[in-house]
């Protein structure tokens, strides 16, 4: 079998004529395709789209099929070959609106606190399971005036809660680990619910951080602002050596629900030498996620449209994620699917995810341990952006976006950022301007991601700077040179 295999290989490379080099595009010819005003036209379907939905499209829901059936329509119009690929995700959905209040103190009457809103000063943490609790406050380590490197991070080791008030609810502050580490740990150490309070987050900017997966979390569990967790703190230290009452109340429900990753292909190109690009679609359930990700959408939907009738030499693959917010869940269950052979197909995979970002830093991906061959797709990617007099600066996600469940498989990886609650440094300011001491995009995940706050000059740069690197992966031989 080894040799007939040997045999169709030899004859079906034969065929395939290698193409006329004089016949690839060029990345000029490309970039001046892939227009600004095309890339607006995507961002307003997508807003038209949230609008007409709820305010979002998140994973699992209408609007989100409303945004694969508009990108599925775009790709196949372009000519190239569109594939859905199906898959059951867990969506968390809200029945009735959060609660949080001081009821009182063990020895006596309500303290002077008004009872905090859900949206603006609390939300329910994605997964959070439901509930309805009257109990003691127990706070663990808490400093309502540190920030940044001055938090302990209290609650991300089990052994913080060493002498927790078994049916307490525990008040901590986020720390540098995940949500989901701090509410299990609670949760096992005997809290009947979990308030997070986090630093530099305020009334309005409250977002609604993952637990990644409702399996084995029991309690309500709450993020909110630095202002909840300062209020909270000082009604305590006021009734000592009473604890005060809290009230938390979630009712709240996570279904299984089927959704899509929408994949599309070139005709042309070799197969077995695929460069990929890709960027989630879905948005959180609490805006319509215009920079984040509609950005990166739509410069790829671009890229596509421009490169789907080109003569190239490795075939490229475009890819629209679903799930991404609720935990990397599409671009997980597509690597997952993968035969070792397909695996091995992949030359390399690039991801946009939030390239318009108002206060923005042109970030090149810089993941620590990603495989061998990501830094030469990052290294084409900066070196275009200083090409033309743009700064960059690397940046380590973590694989916080969909590229992790491809390092994770040994896929070179790279892509573009530009900034998402980080805020930027002085010196940053000085080399790309806007403000210092804000977050990049102030809008992260909130109800006001939308059209009228993304940076147009930014966004134009980026796409850019993605059409040339997948110019420049695709119609040369191998994608990435020595590999
Ligand atoms: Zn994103």
């Amino acid at each position: 079998m080894w040799t007939l295999i040997v045999v169709v290989a030899t004859l079906a490379s034969a065929c395939e004529r290698p193409p006329d080099p004089a016949a690839l595009p060029t990345s000029a010819e490309i970039r001046r395709a892939v227009t600004v005003d095309a890339i607006r036209a995507h961002l307003q379907a997508l807003q038209r789209i949230a609008e007409r939905n709820g305010g979002n499209r998140a994973a699992g829901t209408a609007g989100h099929d409303e945004s694969a059936a508009y990108v599925s329509g775009v790709l196949e119009d372009a000519g190239l070959e569109v594939h859905s690929q199906e898959f059951t995700i867990p969506v968390f959905e809200q029945v009735e609106p959060s609660e949080l209040e001081v009821t009182g103190t063990a020895g006596g009457g309500p303290e002077e606190v008004e009872p905090f809103a859900d949206g603006e000063d609390f939300k329910a943490m994605l997964y959070s399971a439901s509930g309805d609790v009257e109990a003691p406050a127990a706070f663990l380590d808490f400093d309502p005036a540190a920030s940044g490197e001055e938090l302990t991070g209290a609650g991300c080791e089990s052994s913080d809660f060493a002498g927790f008030p078994t049916g307490s609810i525990a008040v901590l502050q986020a720390g540098p680990c995940l949500r989901r580490d701090q509410v299990v740990n609670a949760q096992t150490a005997g809290a009947v619910a979990v308030v997070v309070s986090y630093p530099g987050w305020h009334s309005g900017s409250v977002r609604r951080p993952t637990l990644l997966s409702p399996l084995q979390i029991e309690v309500p569990a709450l993020s909110a602002s630095s202002e909840v967790g300062a209020a909270l703190f000082d009604a305590a230290q006021e009734a000592v050596p009473s604890p005060i009452h809290l009230r938390v109340s979630t009712n709240v429900r996570t279904i299984d629900r089927t959704t899509v990753n929408v994949i599309a292909e070139t005709h042309s190109g070799d197969g077995a030498h695929i460069v990929m690009v890709g960027g989630h679609l879905d948005s959180t359930m609490d805006g319509p996620g215009i920079n984040d990700n509609g950005s990166g959408t739509a410069a790829i939907l671009e890229v596509a449209v421009r490169l789907a009738s080109a003569e190239l030499r490795n075939r490229v693959r475009f890819a629209f994620w679903s799930g991404e917010e609720l935990g990397l869940l599409g671009s997980r269950h597509y690597v997952e699917s993968l035969s070792e052979d397909e695996r091995d197909s992949i030359a390399l995979y690039l991801n946009l995810d939030m390239i318009a970002s108002p206060n923005f830093v042109r970030f090149v991906y810089a993941d620590a341990g990603s495989p061998s061959g990501s830094e030469a797709i990052n290294d084409v990617l900066a070196g275009w952006l200083r090409s033309q007099g743009l700064e960059t600066d690397p940046f380590d996600l973590q694989g916080g976006s969909d590229h992790g469940s491809f390092a994770r498989a040994g896929i070179p990886v790279g892509g573009l950022f530009t900034g998402a609650t980080e805020l930027k440094t002085v010196s940053e300011a000085g080399v790309y301007g806007g403000r210092p001491g804000a977050p990049a995009d102030p809008c992260y995940h909130l109800a006001c991601d939308t059209l009228e706050e993304i940076d147009e000059q930014v966004l134009g740069e980026m796409a850019d700077a993605a059409a040339h690197a997948m110019v420049t992966f695709s119609t040369r031989s191998p994608p990435i040179p020595g590999s």
